[in-house]
This record gives structure tokens, sequence and C-alpha cells, in this order.
């Protein structure tokens, strides 16, 4: 929690999660910069899902701090911040790891310590926030070009996290995908899959508003998990085989556990969606073993990661304005969430300030 003390001026809103399932806006002091960083004014800074397993759900990893998404201005540099200028459109990532340890040297940058070490002061949801020394020295802040929109600037990370995904994924032109959960994530691998041109592409969700939404991306159908026919819809479209990818974009174990039977033989499962702590599943390993089932899953994302997604929202290949159905003031955080946790009808829900 971001320190105060009541006999401090309070000059600035930020919004934290409080005892369980309860989100607060509170006054809190503006962060005092110090060398090597800067102060970011906050413009649009997304609701994501694991806010909302933060906030409602058992997030194996605890924190109080809300708003990994914020795109804003530079309104401050501190000393020996020789990149960034007061004025200049940014996109900032709250994690940034060493670069250097044995995990970063493997390509896993987000299971790095620093990683997870590094954040914004006191978080993304706030009215302004300090960007730490190693954030703004090492890639974590990236200019946006003038084109492009807040709104579209809050998107890079959570498409950065599905770029990451797919970057572990080998596929052809012209597969097929099935993914599951169609949230605004699971809309961003939809995106994708026409960007690597795959043929088939099978949304599949409990929610109505969703199946509806994803119908107007081109794709070849949109099933209700609860249907008899999911399966045999699914392989009457891939000639008896099953879909090449199945992507998971919800913490649903059972959305897990029909991508397992619905993906081929020798096809891949990607894990994306986060399930709660301790979520088991069942599941019949001789069916994995003798399907030759591939099992990824896909953490956050990393600088390169970022770098890739501004530029598939710059390049207009990936338009992610779409995706955005509901906006929130700062000070309406608590409703922001209510709504992205209870509401059939939102796709991406953003705070602005
Ligand atoms: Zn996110
Ligand atoms: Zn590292």
């Amino acid at each position: 929690m971001y320190l105060y003390s009541p006999l401090m001026k309070f000059d600035m809103k930020a919004a934290f999660v409080k005892d369980s399932s309860k989100v607060v806006v509170e006054d809190v002091l503006k962060p005092e910069m110090g060398s090597g960083e800067v102060l970011v004014r906050m413009s649009a800074c997304g609701i994501c899902g694991s806010d909302l397993e933060k906030v409602y759900g058992k997030y194996s990893q605890p924190s109080t701090r809300l708003g990994h998404e914020p795109s804003g201005i530079i309104t401050d540099v501190g000393e020996n911040v020789p990149d960034f200028k007061k004025g200049d459109r940014v996109f900032v990532h709250h994690h940034v790891p060493c670069y250097s340890c044995h995990f970063c040297q493997h390509g896993n940058e987000t299971m790095c310590k620093k990683y997870s070490e590094t954040n914004l002061s006191p978080c993304g949801l706030a009215e302004e926030f300090i960007v730490p020394e190693w954030n703004v020295s090492h890639g974590g802040v990236l200019k946006i070009p003038d084109s492009m929109s807040f709104d579209e600037a809050t998107m890079i990370e959570p498409l950065a996290c599905c770029v990451r995904s797919w970057n572990k994924l080998s596929f052809q032109k012209g597969d097929s995908v099935a993914i599951f959960g169609v949230g605004s994530t699971g809309m961003m691998h939809v995106m994708l899959s026409h960007v690597h041109e795959f043929q088939k592409i099978f949304c599949i969700d409990v929610n109505d508003f969703r199946l509806d939404f994803a119908k107007k991306f081109n794709i070849t159908d949109a099933i209700k998990s609860s249907q008899p026919e999911l399966k045999n819809k699914i392989l009457s479209e891939t000639d008896n085989r099953g879909v090449d990818i199945a992507i998971v974009a919800t913490g649903n174990l059972h959305a897990l556990s029909d991508a397992l039977d619905l993906v081929r033989k020798g096809g891949v499962v990607m894990l994306f969606g986060i399930p709660s702590t301790g979520a088991i599943l069942n599941v019949d390993m001789s069916m994995v073993y003798s399907k030759e089932i591939t099992l990824f899953t896909s953490y956050a994302a990393s600088d390169a990661d970022t770098n890739a997604a501004l530029n598939l929202i710059a390049s207009s290949k990936i338009d992610v304005k779409k995706l955005i159905t509901h906006r929130y003031q700062i000070i309406d955080t608590p409703k922001a969430f209510e709504h992205a946790h209870n509401g059939a009808d939102s796709m991406k829900i953003i705070i602005t300030n």
C-alpha cells in the first residue's frame, strides 16, 4: 500500500484494493520524484482480468495495486533522464526485468525476480504516478506516435501479453484455432489469428453478448460452451481432426478441459487466462499423452512484446479501439470494477482521467 499519514496534504486520487472484494479511490500524496524517474499524468488505463482476480478472486500474486496498463503524458522528469521530456505521450509498462539473470537469458523475462519487483508508484490507476528509474532506463516507457490515442495505447499491455503467447506457438498459414473465452483479450487472440492468416477461427464462450460481438470479426463460428453440438461443429469443420491450436483465454478450467478435448492430435493448448490459486483439473493424462498434446502457459509480457504490440496498433494491423465498450472516470473506479465483474455487456472497460 502506498504510504501516507493523516497529517499530510493529499493531492491526487488513486484506486486500491481494500480488504477483500473492495475497490476504493483514496486521496493520496502526489509521489515525490527521484533521480532517473519520470512523473506521468494518466490519461487512460484499462481494467484487466488480473485486476479483477486481485479484487474478486484468489490471485496467486497478492498486491493492492490496481492498473498496469496506463498511458498518459509525462508531466515532470527527474535528473538524469536523457530520453524523455515533459509533454511526451507514453505507454508505461509496470514491470521490467533485469535482462541478465538465468531466466532472462533463457527468454523467460517475466519470471525474473526484478520483473515482479519493479512497479509504478502508487499504481497505474492513479491521477499521476512515478515510473521507477529502472523502468525508465530499460525500455519500460514507450513513446507513442501522435496518431495513436491514449485509449489505444492502454491496450498495448494486454495485446503484448497475447503477442507473447503467440510467440510460443508454432503454426502454419491456413491453420485452425479455437479461442475459449472471448472477452477483450480473447478478441485480441481472434485479431491475431487473422494477422497470422488462420483459416478457421472458432470462438467459444458462455456469454451471448460476447458471442454476438465475436461474430462481427469474420470468424468461422461463435459457439456457446454449453452447447452439446460444440464438439461436432468443430470436428465437422476440421476434417474430423479438431483444431490445430486451442487458446484458453479464461481462468475457467472447464474451458481448459474442452480445449484438451477439441485440439487435434499433436495440437497445442495455450493456457492464457488466469486460474484461481489452487484450481485443480481432473485430466485423463493417457489421453493427453496419446494425443501428444503440448500445453503452454504464458504470463505477462516483456519489452519486446510491448514494442511488437505498439507496432501492431500503430500500423493498424490490430484495431483495438473496436474492443473498448465502456469508459469511467477515475473517481468511479469502484463502479467500473463492479461493471467489469458482473456486467454481461462489456468488452474492455477503461478508466480515463
Ligand atoms: Zn493486463
Ligand atoms: Zn532477470
